[in-house]
């Protein structure tokens, strides 16, 4: 019943990505996946699936310094959505 979240051993991932919208919006991109940032824990911040709400998925990052990834959740409900990376460095929702 608990299989909510997995533990894993600390690793530093080079593939977390922090992006900005062009709606302003500061996502984690990991994965292909997108996570807004939803509270800074005492280990780090936790980062929820962009479309928790919409698609009622609960996948999370929990994000240690040095962009570790202390906890994970990746099991969403729903295919990635795909960005584009425009000329002025945000990304378009595509
Ligand atoms: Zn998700």
């Amino acid at each position: 019943m608990f299989r909510d979240y997995t533990y894993c051993r600390h690793y530093a991932v080079r593939n977390v990505k922090y992006i900005r919208t062009d709606n302003g919006k500061y996502l984690l991109m990991f994965r292909n996946y997108t996570y807004s940032r939803q509270y800074s824990a005492s280990t780090g911040v936790r980062w929820k699936c962009s479309r928790q709400s919409s698609k009622k998925c609960n996948a999370f990052l929990l994000i240690g310094e040095g962009d570790v990834i202390l906890r994970q959740c990746e099991e969403h409900t729903h295919k990635p959505w795909k960005y584009h990376c425009n000329s002025d460095g945000t990304y378009t929702k595509i």
